[in-house]
């Protein structure tokens, strides 16, 4: 196993914006790194370059200390696992795991050693003498894992693997993928456009637009302390709410009425016009089922409610607004970078499913004003 080391990492196509633009980042032995952003930011540009598939325009790759930039992919002793697996349908899953022992000239006990230990390993024992297109799509996936095993590669890489699934293997998939990690503490890098996968798989993430590294964090810190509008956008669902904000001493103004906030925010914030507040969902509650000790003037806010899906154990409500046009823009240009999100025509509530408000209502809304961030809308930086 081994460090991967990403060092001003350019890559340029032709004459357009860089696709992957002085992107540092080292992945610590054993980590289990996700590469995450929308369509077209990157990633898969960033991945192919650590296994050699694509060169790099400048910059420096470096794989258990060793600079790689110009060793060819079968020279780096990584292991990919692709979206389709590349499994040869005609092959045993036994022929199928040991195919890259065979390659490299592994005696028959050798080759036998290795596919058992990592079949037992990945549950795979009973199938051996199955040919893939008798398997299900998770037990391809750990057959596609086991080939990586038994080379005793020095890190996985993964892209996209489970966006050919249905949401419910795809589920199943994400866990088995986890446990794996962990039991080989292989170290990993694992592209995907899907936040849920990153938030619950990886130990830091990588957030990429349009080719510049914006965060890499903890999948709470990213949560918690989104550095600017598009990481608090990308991050969450539903996604945050942008609101348009005024900061009067330790109070926000925003557009359903006025909240509080710790003193120290409102400092970080003071005197700088009109910003945008990021609100989560889940940071709002039906006054009537919070704490009375929580619920204070300073935090409640009157609203219409224009629809409520109830869920069960959770419901939301929307709530129309308009945002004015000095913030229009920015959201605007938020929403198309985030790949079409509306952001600007309603705020969205999460409600406990204990909550009565239904669809009409003049409902009193608390909000977690500690939970409150306000960004810079000419920069977009979390001043909070
Ligand atoms: P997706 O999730 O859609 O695969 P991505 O984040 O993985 O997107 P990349 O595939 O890395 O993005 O592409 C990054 C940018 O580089 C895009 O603008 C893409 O059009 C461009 N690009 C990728 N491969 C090539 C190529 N071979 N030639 C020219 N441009 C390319």
């Amino acid at each position: 196993m081994a460090a991967i080391e990403m060092k001003n990492i350019v890559k340029q196509y032709g004459d357009g914006f860089p696709a992957v633009n002085d992107v540092s980042i080292d992945v610590a032995d054993g980590e289990f790194l996700i590469l995450v952003g929308p369509s077209g930011c990157g990633k898969s540009t960033l991945l192919r370059m650590i296994v050699g598939l694509e060169d790099i325009t400048s910059g420096d790759m470096i794989i258990g200390g060793k600079k790689v930039n110009d060793l060819a992919p079968r020279d780096r002793n990584l292991s990919m696992v692709f979206q389709n697996y590349a499994l040869y349908p005609h092959l045993t899953v036994y022929e199928n795991i040991a195919f890259p022992l065979r390659l490299a000239g592994a005696s028959d006990s050798e080759v036998d050693k290795k596919v058992r230990e990592a079949s037992s390993t990945l549950e795979l024992d009973e199938h051996l003498e199955r040919k893939p297109g008798n398997l299900s799509g998770g037990q391809r996936q750990r057959v596609a894992m086991g080939r990586a095993i038994v080379r005793n590669a020095e890190a996985f890489l993964f892209d996209e693997p489970l966006s050919n699934l249905d949401a419910k293997l795809r589920g199943q998939m994400r866990t088995e993928i986890a446990r794996l990690q962990k039991r080989l503490g292989i170290t990993t890098v694992y592209v995907t456009h899907d936040q849920t996968e990153a938030m619950t798989l990886g130990d830091r993430v990588a957030v990429l637009k349009r080719g510049v590294l914006q965060q890499l964090a903890t999948p709470r810190e990213l949560y918690e302390n989104p550095c600017n509008l598009f990481v608090a956008g990308f991050i969450g669902s539903p996604p945050m709410n942008f609101l348009p904000a005024k900061v009067d001493g330790d109070s926000v103004e925003l557009p359903f009425g006025t909240v509080k906030i710790p003193s120290e925010k409102a400092q970080r914030a003071q005197g700088k016009g009109l910003l945008i507040a990021g609100i989560r969902p889940e940071h709002f509650e039906d006054a009537s089922v919070v704490d009375e000790d929580k619920v204070s003037e300073e935090a409640t806010f009157h609203a219409k409610v224009d629809v409520v899906e109830w869920l069960g154990n959770e419901a939301y409500a929307y709530i129309p607004f308009e945002a004015p046009p000095e913030v229009e823009k920015q959201l605007q240009q938020l929403e198309r970078d985030l790949d079409g999100e509306s952001l600007r025509t309603q705020l969205v509530v999460s409600l406990d499913g204990a909550s009565r408000i239904t669809e009409g209502d003049d409902a009193t809304i608390w909000v977690d004003a500690r939970k409150i961030h306000l960004f810079d809308p000419s920069t977009g930086e979390n001043l909070t």
